[in-house]
């Protein structure tokens, strides 16, 4: 099952994915339930994948980098082929297979010595794997969260050196690629310990808090992009764990001011809300204005009155709701989200899923806990 869904612009084509991504949604519902088996079978690997690798302890754009490889998006030859950009697929140091990213970080000659020197899990055997996700979901039950992290620097740094090769430069010594893994993990998380300490110390006054338990938050926010003829809208649904249940980074029309962005914004997560499934909701955003008018009861007379009505009844609709203000500074997540629509041509939505482009916000929302 797919967790991330690309709904087309078309109206007609926006509705059938939606209808696809209720069922999905139940369907992610129904095996979280089952427990942890019908998770780790082959079609959800990704969705158990996912998860682990957000929270290791190593840089977010290491973790980008993985979930690309995960994904097979990553620049190589292979793909750049299929994309029609060059038109020679062999990998430029075996000259042999075409590099894909399995054959890049796993299969080719020139990284099977860095595996063949590095921690005894990660000694390549006779397995053989089609895809990078095979091989993860191979390593998954295999390696600690230390080992994994590793495993990630390794892999990026072979990515790395692969570059540095096909602008002249040489391949390092396996046993240095490995030191250096190592070294740079250590300097990686001395230098955390004390950016996290620094972060609590700055931002406890504007952090996220997540909802009561069983209940769940849905935060929005909204982006205007002068000179173009859309606005942003981003929104994500979390657990009283912090956990994403959902999220959107979506396309919304062109706004005057901020007020309207923000209500629009309102409405359009309350809408992407009901159509997950959640009936409970605390809503959460950052305009004092907004939040007011839509906890209000008196008639709201203004020029964006038919929205606010809107909001009031989807909120009525709703078994049991709640409206809560925050500091921008603790509304991160959807703010980045909501930029994030700038450069997309449709509406991208996340299931139990942490959304890409807000990760390093999650993760930030998440140590504040
Ligand atoms: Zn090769």
């Amino acid at each position: 099952m797919e967790c991330t869904f690309y709904p087309h612009s078309f109206p007609s084509i926006s509705l059938l994915m939606m209808r696809n991504y209720k069922s999905a949604y139940k369907v992610a519902r129904r095996l979280r339930g089952e427990g942890s088996q019908a998770e780790s079978s082959g079609g959800c690997v990704g969705k158990l994948i996912w998860p682990i690798l957000w929270k290791l302890c190593i840089p977010n754009k290491i973790k980008i980098f993985g979930w690309r490889a995960c994904n097979d998006i990553l620049p190589t030859k292979g793909n750049l082929v299929k994309r029609k950009i060059i038109t020679d697929d062999k990998c430029h140091i075996c000259t042999r297979k075409v590099e894909s990213a399995i054959h890049a970080l796993w299969d080719c000659a020139a990284v099977q010595d860095v595996w063949a020197g590095s921690i005894a899990k990660l000694q390549k055997g006779v397995t053989d794997f089609s895809d990078f996700m095979q091989l993860m979901e191979h390593l998954v039950d295999r390696l600690s969260i230390e080992e994994m992290e590793l495993f990630w620097v390794q892999c990026w740094l072979i990515w790395n050196q692969r570059h540095c090769v096909l602008y002249g430069g040489q391949l390092k010594h396996p046993t240095s690629l490995n030191k250096r893994a190592e070294e740079f993990l250590e300097e990686f998380k001395h230098a955390q310990v004390s950016l996290d300490g620094k972060l609590r110390e700055q931002r406890i006054d504007d952090a996220w808090q997540p909802p009561p338990p069983m209940e769940y938050k849905l935060n929005f926010d909204a982006a205007i992009f002068s000179g173009q003829e859309k606005s942003g809208i981003g929104a994500i649904i979390r657990n009283d764990k912090g956990e994403v249940m959902a999220g959107m980074s979506a396309i919304g029309p062109k706004v005057d001011t901020s007020e309207e962005a923000e209500l629009l914004a309102c409405r359009r997560s309350i809408e992407f809300a009901v159509d997950a499934g959640f009936t409970r909701l605390v809503i959460e955003g950052d305009n004092s204005n907004v939040m007011q008018a839509i906890s209000s009861n008196v008639a709201n007379y203004s020029f964006l009155g038919n929205v606010v009505d809107d909001i009031r009844h989807l909120m009525s609709n709703l078994q049991w709701t709640t409206t809560s203000k925050i500091r921008r500074g603790g509304n991160k997540v959807t703010h980045v989200l909501a930029q994030h629509a700038r450069n997309l041509d449709y509406d991208l939505y996340w299931l139990e899923d942490s959304p890409p482009p807000a990760m390093e916000a999650l993760y930030q929302d998440l140590i504040l806990l």
